[in-house]
C-alpha cells in the first residue's frame, strides 16, 4: 500500500507529464501508478485471461473509434458516437445475440425505445423490469412511513430478481437503463452477464446527473479550485 490513499482526482501534475499517461512521468506521493505497482500487476494478471483480454480489447477498440481523424497530428480529439452507437457496435464486435434490457419502471417509454433500437440492430433483447416480480416492500423491511405512496401497496424494486431472470434468459450483455442508486450496485453484483450502463436515474436533472457538477462552480467556487 502507498504511503497515501491514492487521490488521483486531486492530482495536480499536468495531463501530458502524469507518470499514468507517459512512462517514467512525474508522480505525487499520493499516486497509485508509482505506489500500487502489485495492485497493477494483479490486474495485468486478469486481463490474459483470454476472455477478459478478448473484452478488454475490444472495448478499447470501441474508445479508439468513438473519434474521427485520429490520424492527423496533433491530434484535435473529434467524438463521433452517441452512446447508444457505442453499445449497439460494441455488442456487435462482441457476438453478442441476446442482450438484456433491465430499466427502471419510471423509464417504461426510454426503456422500450431502447429495446426497439436493439432489436432493429438484430440483437434479441430480454427486458425486465426493476417490479418483475411483484414483491411487496415489507419484504425488505420498509414501513408504511418509508414507502412513496404512504399507507398503500408498493411493490419493491429488485434489481436482483432483474439479474436472476435476465441470468436465466442467458443474456450475454445486460443494459442498464435509469435504475435508481443502490438499486444499480445490486444489479451489478447479482449479474451474470457483464453490465453497461445506458443511463442513470436522476429524477430532477433529466437523469444527467453531471449537470449538478458542471453547475456546481457557480455557487461553490472553492470547493471546484481544490
Ligand atoms: S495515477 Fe498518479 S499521475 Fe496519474 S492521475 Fe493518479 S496520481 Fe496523478
Amino acid at each position: 500500500m502507498a504511503s497515501e490513499y491514492p487521490q488521483c482526482a486531486k492530482c495536480g501534475i499536468d495531463h501530458d507529464e502524469r507518470a499514468c499517461r507517459v512512462p517514467g512521468g512525474k508522480a505525487p506521493a499520493f499516486c497509485p501508478t508509482v505506489g500500487m505497482v502489485p495492485a497493477v500487476e494483479r490486474a495485468l494478471a486478469k486481463y490474459r485471461d483470454p476472455e477478459i483480454r478478448e473484452f478488454a480489447r475490444q472495448a478499447s477498440i470501441q474508445e479508439a473509434e468513438g473519434y474521427m481523424h485520429r490520424d492527423v497530428k496533433p491530434l484535435v480529439r473529434h467524438p463521433v458516437k452517441p452512446r447508444l452507437q457505442e453499445i449497439c457496435e460494441f455488442a456487435q464486435r462482441m457476438g453478442y445475440r441476446r442482450l438484456g434490457v433491465a430499466y427502471c419502471s419510471g423509464l417504461f417509454s426510454e426503456g422500450a425505445a431502447l429495446g426497439k433500437v436493439l432489436e432493429k440492430h438484430g440483437f434479441e433483447v430480454v427486458s425486465v423490469v426493476c417490479k418483475a416480480g411483484c414483491i411487496p416492500k415489507e419484504e425488505i423491511g420498509i414501513g408504511e412511513e418509508e414507502k412513496i405512496r404512504i399507507g398503500e401497496f408498493e411493490s419493491m424494486c429488485s434489481p436482483i430478481a432483474q439479474a436472476e431472470i435476465l441470468n436465466e434468459a442467458g443474456t450475454e450483455l445486460n443494459v442498464v437503463m435509469g435504475l435508481c442508486v443502490g438499486h444499480d450496485s445490486l444489479f451489478f453484483q447479482h449479474s451474470k452477464a457483464p453490465v453497461t450502463v445506458f443511463a442513470v436515474k436522476d429524477r430532477v436533472l433529466g437523469h444527467n446527473p453531471l449537470a449538478a457538477l458542471y453547475t456546481i462552480g457557480s455557487y461553490y467556487e472553492r470547493l471546484v479550485k481544490t
